[in-house]
């Protein structure tokens, strides 16, 4: 402490020792990002009582939106916009493991029993399944039913701006042709639309682009299991985002 008597917000800024940004692992290694600070990784920094208090009072916010304003506030380097969706959960739980804690406890109840147990979700630990070095845009989609036929499909990734066509399964669905660029030869954008809400397009192929869309293969494993206390009945547990997921212990 020095000697100096704080006398204002500037002065109380400088002896405080204010938690430094971080960088983020990412399931797409940050590969289809332009960065604008031009590094390579996403930079970001811890939630402060002001970015709190905005996000707490507005709402009129669903979750994912209150999460989405969030991560605008605390990303440094990346447009909001541009995040892909298969990213945003890895910077959420980052968000909450550097502004609050990386212990996130809750609660499961046993399916077997019934019984509560406390769970310890350890979100510096959980697994992340990050996609190979050369994987760029589009990406290729091998199609079950139009394979057959010798044709695939390139897709480009949601990202934030896109998450209101892809918040379920049915609107993903509806929307698929925004995502892509071909099948098989035909890359008119009118027709792969007509061919995708066309009741003939194999529902096995649709299945397939929704999936490289969501990139199941790549993110953060949230499911842990857990042996119940009272029964010793095995259960797994899903780490929900919630309203409470930034307050609390
Ligand atoms: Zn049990």
């Amino acid at each position: 402490m020095s000697e100096a008597k704080i006398a204002n917000l500037e002065d109380f800024f400088r002896e405080v020792p204010i938690q430094e940004e971080v960088t983020v692992e990412l399931p797409s290694k940050g590969l289809l990002y332009k960065f604008t600070d031009g590094s390579n990784k996403l930079r970001i920094r811890p939630l402060s009582l002001g970015d709190e208090k905005a996000i707490a009072t507005n709402k009129t916010l669903s979750v994912a939106e209150t999460m989405t304003e969030l991560l605008g506030r605390v990303m440094l380097n990346l447009i909001p916009q541009d995040l892909l969706l298969m990213d945003k959960l890895a910077v959420i739980l980052k968000v909450r493991e550097i502004s609050v804690s990386p212990k996130y406890v809750t609660v499961g109840i046993c399916t077997h029993c019934t019984s509560e147990n406390t769970l310890n979700f350890p979100l510096d630990q959980l697994p992340l399944n990050q996609v190979p070095d050369d994987f760029s845009l589009p990406v290729r989609v091998e199609l079950p039913i139009c394979g057959t036929k010798g044709m695939d499909a390139h897709i480009i990734l949601p990202r934030l701006s896109d998450e209101q066509y892809v918040s379920d399964a049915e609107t993903a669905f509806d929307n698929i042709y925004r995502f892509v660029e071909n099948i098989g030869e035909v890359d008119s954008k009118p027709l792969i639309r007509e061919i995708l809400d066309s009741d003939k397009f194999p529902y096995a192929d649709a299945i397939a682009i929704t999936k490289a869309m969501y990139g199941v293969e790549y993110g953060v494993q949230t499911d842990v299991k857990y042996e119940c206390a009272a029964c010793k009945g095995v259960n797994t547990a899903v780490l929900q985002i919630n309203d409470d997921f930034f307050t609390g212990n």
